[in-house]
Formats: C-alpha cells, structure tokens, sequence
C-alpha cells in the first residue's frame, strides 16, 4: 500500500470497507476513480456528504425518505389494508421490486435477540398497533429472515398481532427457483414439503 500517494492508500482503504471489496477490486475502483472527470468527483463525493443529512427514516413506516413521508405511505395507490413486515428499509425495497405486494410496510429497524439486548421493548409495537388501527389493516404479512432471530421475532409478533383479531400469514419457505432438489439442504426442503401448496 505505501506504493501509492497517501489520498490514494486512503480512499482504498474505504473503499474496502463495502461489502464484497478486496484489495484488488478497492484498487481498480480507485484508479477507474482517478479517470473521472473532476465535476464529476465532486458531485459524487457530494452525494456522500449530504447522504446521511438528507436521507432519514419515514415517520410512519421507518422506510428511508428524503422528505417527511415516504413513497410508500405517501402513495394513494397503495393498498392500506394489507400490512408486511420487514426488518430492514432495504428488505421493503426488495419486496416491492417483485411487483406482487401493493400494500404498505412496516419497517421493525431490528430482530429479537435477547443475548444482544434486543427484547420486545425494541419493537415498538404500540406503534405498531396504532398504525394497523389508523389504517384499517385487514392482513398482516410477516416477512422476517428465516434464521433464529427471524422466527422467534415471527413467532412473537404473530401472537400478539393475533390478539388484535387480525389474520396472520408469513411468506412461505421453498426451492429456490431454477435449483435441483439434489443442492437443495434438508432444513429448506423439510419447511418447503410443510408448506406445500395444492397443485
Ligand atoms: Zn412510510
């Protein structure tokens, strides 16, 4: 590294902070940076500045917004009865781009984990419940990572969203599409034969 001026030794030091990004790749991207021109750079370095003071969390759904509410909530086009809920912004985002959700979502900003201090306290259900009430949610689909923390945070949150006397129902578990069953590993397939659906 010492080979290189020190902005370029730092800037490849960041860049090796994104996901997915080695020496190698941090270096190619730094030098394909150097080829930008310099209206350029500045607009791209700007947008980093400004990107934490610009963008926040909606008020309502906890998704990400430029302005007071999100795109989501502030869209009359959604469906308002049908309520998903995700762990993270980027989660909501992911959803969305299949096309097969118009409803709203509700953004936890986290999983239950009791060893890492995350109890139900976190979830800020009274929020939660308030929103289902101001807009008139008929259905409430978790949609929660399949790992430990995911299906306890499920398990909790269908209990007491049941208490409220609304329908529950958790996106299904399966093959992925395009696999062979041979490569497929035996928790998946034991939850993808459960949740079979008729043919
Ligand atoms: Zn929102």
């Amino acid at each position: 590294m010492a080979k290189y001026p020190f902005e370029l030794n730092q800037l490849i030091a960041y860049l090796k902070k994104l996901p997915g990004v080695g020496t190698k790749t941090a270096e190619r991207f730094a030098f394909h940076l150097l080829g930008w021109q310099e209206a350029e750079i500045k607009n791209f370095s700007s947008s980093l500045f400004h990107l934490k003071e610009k963008i926040t969390q909606c008020a309502e759904c906890h998704c990400l917004t430029g302005e007071n509410t999100c795109f989501f909530c502030s869209s009359s086009l959604r469906d308002k009865t049908q309520l998903c809920i995700v762990a993270s912004p980027r989660d909501a985002y992911s959803i969305d781009e299949t096309g097969a959700f118009r409803g709203l979502y509700h953004v936890l900003g986290g999983l239950l984990s009791p060893i890492d201090g995350k109890t139900p306290e976190h979830l800020n259900l009274e929020h939660l419940k308030k929103r289902i009430t101001t807009l008139g949610v008929k259905e409430v689909i978790i949609a929660l990572d399949s790992t430990l923390e995911g299906d306890t945070t499920s398990l909790f949150l269908k209990e007491q969203i049941q208490t409220w006397g609304l329908p529950v129902s958790r996106l299904a578990f399966g093959i992925p599409i395009g696999s062979s069953l041979d490569f497929v590993d035996g928790g998946t397939l034991a939850r993808a034969l459960t949740g079979r659906q008729s043919f």
